[in-house]
C-alpha cells in the first residue's frame, strides 16, 4: 500500500521530469531552444495523442449530432478579414528602449499604491510595483532599484498574493518623477514606449511573388476553418440543426510573452467544436449543458473536480456579438488560469462570411419550414494546456515499502489509464531462463495487439516497477516460475496501490480491458 505525501508539483519539477523522461523538450534544443515552441518526445506524443483521441471519441464518435473536419492551416486571407482577426486580433504591447524586451501592457501594470506608515505619522506614501504573472521577483528587483535611485530608507513589507516582497517607500513627487514607464528589466526609468497594438497572427507569403497580395496567415484558431466549411458540411446532408462540427489541429499565435511552459506557446493545438443551434433556441440552457459536459470530460481523463473552476465573463467584457462566455479554469502550478473557453457567439461568424464572400450561409430548417443563419456555441480547448493540467494532476509523491519492507519515497504519475502513454508493462521475472522469457514475450505480443505496452527484462523487479511508476504506466504484468511451471497465470500490479492480483492469462486480458477501455 502507498502512503501519499505530496502532490503539488512546481512548474520546474514538471519541466525537469518532462525532459528527463521524454515527454517534452524545448524546441531546437541543440541551438539553445526557441522561445514559445516545444517538441513532444516519445512519451509526450503518446500522451498527447491519447488526449486528442479521448476527446474525439467522446465528442465525435459517441455522438450522432457532431461530425469531424480537418481544414488547412493556411486559408484564404479574406477569411481572417471577415473574422475580424486582421483588424482586431491584437494585444497592447510596450517595448523597453533599454533592454529591447517586449511586454504585454495588460500583464504589466505599473501601479501606484498608497499606504500610510506610523513613522511618518500617517502621511501617504507611494510604492510602485510591477504586476506581472511572476511578480514576486520583479517586485523585489524593482524595489531595490527604486531605493538606489532615491536613497529614501523607509522599508516596508508589501504582500502580493501569497508572496511577500520587500518594498521601499517614497513620496508622491518622487514617484511621479522617477518611476513612470520603467521597464521591469531595465536599469534606468523611462524606458517603456506607449502601448501599441500588436497583431498576433504569423504572416507568410504564398506563391512566388513577394508583394502584399501574396500575404497569408498561419491560422490563429481552428474555428474559422469550421465556419468556412459549414456550407460544405451541411450540403453533404447527414446532419440537421442542432449539430456540431469538431476539429483538432495546430494554431499559431505570435504571443508577446510566451510563458509558463506549455500554457502559453506560439505554436499549439486546439480541439474546437462549433455547435450550431436555432436562433430562438434556449441558448442559456444549452450553454449550461455544454459547460457541464466539458467539466465531466475533464474529470473523465483524470483531472480532479475540485481543481476545475468557472469564470463567467462579465457583460462589459464580452465582445459585441457574444451573448455569454464561461471559461473553465484549472489550478495550474502557476495559478488558476483559463483552460477551456465556452462561448455563445450568436451568428456573428457565419454572417461575416456571408457578407464578405457574398455566399448565403442560410440554413433551411425543414421542420420549422424557415431559413435562418444558425447561432453557435463554441467550446474551445487547448491540447497543450490540457496536457499541462494532466501532468500537474498526475504528479504524486508517496512512500511505499521497498524489497526489505522499509518505507521508500517514490514519485509517480497517476495518469488515468485512458490517457497513460503505456497501458501495461510486461516483465519476465528473470532474464536468464529462456522458456520464461519466451512465454512472457508471447503474452506481451498479445497485449501489444490492443495497447501500447512496455517490455522490460532488465534489473530487479522492484526497480522495473518504479521506472514504470515514474512514467505513469498503470499496470505491470509479471510472468514468474509459477506461470510456466504450474500454469498459475500472471500477476498484475496496480501502480497507485501497488497491490497485486493473480489471474489466468485470458482473465488478465479481460480484466485489463475493463480497466483501460471500460
Ligand atoms: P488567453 O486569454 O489565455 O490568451 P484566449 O482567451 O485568447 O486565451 P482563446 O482564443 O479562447 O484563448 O483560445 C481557446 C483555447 O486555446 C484556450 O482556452 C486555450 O486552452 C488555448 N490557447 C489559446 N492561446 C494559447 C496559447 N498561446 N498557448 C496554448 N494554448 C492556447
Amino acid at each position: 500500500m502507498s502512503n501519499e505525501a505530496s502532490s503539488t508539483p512546481t512548474m520546474e519539477t514538471l519541466i525537469a521530469l518532462c525532459k528527463r523522461r521524454g515527454f517534452v523538450f524545448p524546441s531546437s534544443d541543440v541551438y539553445g531552444g526557441y522561445q514559445g515552441f516545444f517538441d513532444f518526445g516519445p512519451l509526450g506524443v503518446e500522451l498527447k495523442n491519447n488526449i486528442k483521441n479521448a476527446w474525439w471519441k467522446d465528442f465525435v464518435h459517441r455522438r450522432d449530432d457532431i461530425v469531424g473536419l480537418d481544414s488547412s492551416i493556411i486559408m484564404h486571407p479574406k477569411i481572417w478579414v471577415a473574422s475580424g482577426h486582421v483588424g482586431g486580433f491584437s494585444d497592447p504591447m510596450v517595448d523597453c528602449r533599454e533592454t529591447k524586451l517586449r511586454y504585454r501592457a495588460d500583464q504589466l501594470f505599473i501601479q501606484a499604491y498608497t499606504f500610510t506608515s506610523e513613522e511618518t505619522e500617517n502621511q501617504s506614501h507611494y510604492v510602485t510595483v510591477v504586476e506581472s504573472e511572476d511578480n514576486a521577483a520583479a517586485l523585489a528587483a524593482r524595489a531595490k532599484k527604486i531605493a538606489k535611485l532615491l536613497s529614501k530608507k523607509t522599508e516596508a513589507k508589501f504582500s502580493v498574493g501569497e508572496t511577500e516582497a520587500e518594498i521601499i517607500e517614497f513620496t508622491e513627487a518622487d514617484h511621479a518623477q522617477q518611476t513612470s514607464a520603467w521597464g521591469p528589466d531595465a536599469e534606468a526609468p523611462e524606458t517603456l514606449t506607449e502601448p501599441r497594438d500588436f497583431n498576433l497572427m504569423f504572416e507568410t507569403k504564398v506563391g512566388p511573388l513577394a508583394d502584399s497580395s501574396a500575404t497569408a496567415y498561419l491560422r490563429p484558431e481552428t474555428a474559422q476553418g469550421i465556419f468556412a466549411n459549414y456550407k460544405n458540411v451541411v450540403d453533404t446532408g447527414r446532419i440537421k440543426v442542432p449539430f456540431g462540427i469538431a476539429q483538432v489541429g495546430k494554431a499559431f499565435r505570435n504571443e508577446i510573452t510566451p510563458r509558463n511552459f506549455l500554457f502559453r506557446s506560439r505554436e499549439f493545438e486546439q480541439m474546437e467544436i462549433e455547435y450550431f443551434i436555432q436562433p430562438d433556441a434556449d441558448w442559456q440552457s444549452l450553454h449550461r449543458e455544454w459547460i457541464d459536459k466539458c467539466i465531466d470530460w475533464l474529470v473523465s481523463i483524470g483531472l480532479p473536480r475540485e481543481g476545475i473552476g468557472e469564470d463567467v465573463h462579465p457583460a462589459h467584457k464580452l465582445s459585441h456579438y457574444s451573448k455569454g462566455t464561461t471559461d473553465l479554469t484549472f489550478d495550474f502550478p502557476h495559478g488558476v488560469q483559463e483552460l477551456w473557453g465556452i462561448a455563445c457567439r450568436g451568428n456573428f461568424d457565419l454572417s461575416q462570411h456571408q457578407e464578405h464572400s457574398g455566399k448565403s450561409m442560410e440554413y433551411f430548417d425543414e421542420q420549422q419550414k424557415q431559413k435562418y443563419i444558425p447561432h453557435v456555441i463554441e467550446p474551445s480547448l487547448g491540447v497543450d494546456r490540457t496536457f499541462l493540467a494532466v501532468l500537474a494532476a498526475a504528479y504524486t509523491e508517496d512512500e511505499i515499502p521497498n524489497d526489505k519492507g522499509q518505507p521508500e519515497k517514490r514519485s509517480l504519475m497517476k495518469f488515468h489509464p485512458r490517457i497513460a502513454p503505456y497501458k501495461v508493462a510486461v516483465f519476465p521475472l528473470v532474464k536468464n531462463k529462456p522458456e520464461l522469457v519466451e512465454h512472457a514475450r508471447t503474452f506481451y505480443e498479445r497485449l501489444q495487439n490492443r495497447w501500447n505496452c512496455f517490455w522490460d527484462v532488465s534489473g530487479a523487479i522492484g526497480r522495473r516497477y518504479r521506472r514504470q511508476d515514474e512514467i505513469g504506466t498503470p499496470y505491470g504484468v509479471t510472468v514468474d516460475f509459477d506461470t510456466i511451471e504450474k500454469g498459475a497465470g500472471v500477476t498484475i500490479r496496480d501502480r497507485d496501490t501497488t497491490e497485486q492480483i493473480r489471474l489466468s492469462e485470458d482473465e488478465a486480458i479481460a480484466w485489463l480491458s475493463e480497466k483501460i477501455d471500460g
